[in-house]
C-alpha cells in the first residue's frame, strides 16, 4: 500500500476507506457506492474536508467537541503527559497523579454528594459499569433479587451489549439481542406521542409508567431507572417540567436507585454544569463522558453518591475495570479541557450569550412551512418535520425519509446537522458564537427551503393517514 496523506486524492482515500474500513452504524454497501466524507482538519465551529469544504459543525462532532477544535493546550498536555507517563493501571491498589487529579475535580463540579469517580473508556462502558454498580449495590445490601433495571424506549446508553440493552433503540436489539433484567417505559414525547393530552399532563402520565411498572416487577426486584435528562440520540426530546419531578418521587417512594445518563448533558451542555442541575435532578449515580474531554480523547466515568460508594465499597473487592480506567493521558486532557471551560467561563458562555441568541431565532423556525416544533435547551435543540403542524402528523412515507432529504441539504450547504426519524438535531461546540449561530440559521432555512420545494416536487409533502 502507498502512503496516504492529507493531499491523497479523496477518490483514492474513499476507496480504501470503503475496503478495509467497517464504519460504525452506517449501510457499509451504500457507503461503498457513495464514499464518505472525508474531514481533513478543525479549528474552533469549523470543519474542513478533503475537497476544501469549510463546514459549519452544528453537532460538535457527535455531540462532544464542547471547546471547539483546535485547542493547541489540549494537545500540549496530552504530548507532556506521554512522555512522563504513558501509561499506568488503576487496578490493585495502584494509582497516578492525573486521576487523582480529575475525580477531585468532578466530585468539586458535580452536584450534591456525587463525590467518588469510576473511570471507563467512554459512555458505554460506564453504563455497562453502572449495570454491575446497581446490582452490586443492592447484593451487598443482601437484597441480591433486586436487579431489574428500567429504562425508556428511545433512550440512548451507548452500543456495547450492556449499554444497547439499556438503550430503547429497537433496531440496536434487533442485531445480537439485548441482555436480561432490563424492562422499558414510554418515553416522554409529548409532539410525537401526546395526542390529544395537555403537555404538563402527559409528563406526569409518562413519569408515571416507571411507578406501574415497578409495582408490575414489583419493588423488590427492581435495581434502579436510567434516563437521559434530555433525550439526545432519540431526538432532543426535552421533557414536560412535570417529567423528572414525579420520576425522582417514584424512585425514592420505592427505594430504587435513579441512574442519570449526562454523556451528553454534562459539562454545560445544557446551561449548566449538568443537566440534573438544569431538570432538578437528584442522581445515586450519573454517567459522563463525551464533552468530559471534549473529544479530545476517550474518557468516560460514572460519579456515584457516598452512599453508592460506601455500600459497593464495603463488599470487599469489585469485580469490575477496564484497562484504561482512568488512563493517564486521557484524564490529563480531560482536566486541561475542564481548567479551559472554568477559565473561559463556557458555561456561563452557553447560559447569558449563545443560548439566549440561538433560542430566538430556533424558535422562529416554526415560521417554515415544514417545521412544526422548534425546542431548545442550553445549546441542544430539535425541529419536528411535519407536513401539516396543526394536526402534528407524520409523514406518508417511511419514517426518516425527510429527514435524511433535509440532512442531505445541509450536507450540500456546508452544515451539519443530523436527523433521527423525521427531526432535525443540533448540539454545537459550546463556544460557538453569535455570528455563527446566524450562519447556522441561515444555511439550515436555506436546507429545509430546498427540502420543502424537493418534497414539492416530488409529492411528498402528504400526511400520514389516521
Ligand atoms: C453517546 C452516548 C452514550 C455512549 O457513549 P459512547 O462514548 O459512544 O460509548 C451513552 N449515553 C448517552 C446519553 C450518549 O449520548
Amino acid at each position: 500500500m502507498n502512503m496516504i496523506n492529507n493531499n491523497t486524492p479523496t477518490a483514492e482515500l474513499q476507496k480504501l476507506d470503503a475496503a478495509h474500513h467497517f464504519h460504525p452504524f452506517t449501510d457499509k454497501a451504500a457507503l461503498a457506492k457513495k464514499g464518505a466524507r472525508v474531514i481533513l482538519r478543525g479549528e474552533g465551529c469549523w470543519l474542513t474536508d478533503s475537497e476544501g469544504h469549510r463546514i459549519l459543525d452544528g453537532m460538535a462532532g457527535l455531540w462532544c467537541v464542547n471547546i471547539g477544535y483546535g485547542r493547541k493546550e489540549l494537545g500540549e498536555v496530552a504530548a507532556r503527559q506521554m512522555m512522563e507517563l504513558p501509561y499506568y493501571n488503576t487496578f490493585f491498589q495502584t494509582t497516578h497523579v492525573p486521576a487523582i487529579a480529575l475525580a477531585a475535580k468532578l466530585a468539586e463540579l458535580a452536584p450534591g454528594d456525587l463525590n467518588h469517580v469510576f473511570f471507563a473508556g467512554s459512555g458505554s462502558e460506564a453504563n455497562d459499569t453502572n449495570i454491575r454498580l446497581v446490582r452490586r449495590y443492592w447484593q451487598v445490601k443482601g437484597q441480591p433479587e433486586k436487579r431489574t433495571i428500567i429504562a425508556r424506549w428511545n433512550g440512548y446508553h451507548g452500543s456495547t451489549l450492556g449499554g444497547g440493552s439499556l438503550g430503547g433503540m429497537k433496531p440496536i436489539h434487533a442485531h445480537g439481542g439485548k441482555i436480561d433484567g432490563v424492562e422499558h417505559i414510554n418515553q416522554p414525547y409529548w409532539w410525537g406521542e401526546g395526542g390529544d393530552m395537555d403537555i404538563d399532563a402527559f409528563g406526569l402520565a409518562r413519569a408515571q409508567e416507571l411507578e406501574a411498572k415497578i409495582l408490575e416487577i414489583g419493588a423488590e426486584n427492581v435495581a434502579a431507572f436510567i434516563g437521559e435528562p434530555v433525550q439526545g440520540a432519540g431526538g432532543v426530546v426535552i421533557p414536560p417540567k412535570t417529567y423528572w419531578p414525579e420520576i425522582q418521587r417514584i424512585c425514592k417512594k420505592y427505594n430504587i436507585l435513579l441512574v442519570v445518563d449526562e454523556v451528553i448533558t454534562g459539562f454545560g451542555r445544557t446551561g449548566n454544569w449538568f443537566g440534573s442541575q438544569t431538570f432538578d435532578i437528584k442522581p445515586d449515580i450519573m454517567t459522563i463522558a463525551k464533552g468530559l474531554s471534549s473529544g479530545y480523547a476517550p474518557i468516560g466515568g460514572s460519579i456515584v453518591s457516598d452512599d453508592v460508594a460506601e455500600v459497593v465499597g464495603s463488599g470487599g473487592d469489585f469485580n469490575h475495570g477496564y484497562t484504561y480506567s482512568g488512563h493517564p493521558v486521557a484524564a490529563a486532557v480531560a482536566l486541561e479541557n475542564l481548567r479551559i471551560m472554568q477559565d473561559e467561563g463556557v458555561v456561563d458562555h452557553v447560559k447569558n450569550v449563545a443560548n439566549p441568541y440561538l433560542a430566538e431565532r430556533w424558535s422562529k423556525l416554526t415560521d417554515h412551512p415544514l417545521v412544526g416544533e422548534a425546542v431548545l435547551t442550553g445549546l441542544m435543540g430539535s425541529i419536528a418535520l411535519t407536513p401539516d403542524k396543526a394536526k402534528r402528523a407524520k409523514f406518508a412515507s417511511e419514517e426518516g425519509t425527510v429527514g435524511l432529504r433535509a440532512r442531505e441539504r445541509c450536507f450540500a450547504n456546508d452544515l451539519v446537522m443530523r436527523h433521527v426519524g423525521d427531526r432535525m438535531i443540533i448540539s454545537p461546540p459550546l463556544v460557538i458564537t453569535p455570528a455563527e449561530i446566524d450562519i447556522l440559521i441561515e444555511r439550515a432555512t436555506k436546507s429545509l427551503d430546498e427540502c420543502y420545494a424537493g418534497l414539492q416536487k416530488d409529492g411528498l409533502l402528504v400526511a400520514k393517514a389516521g
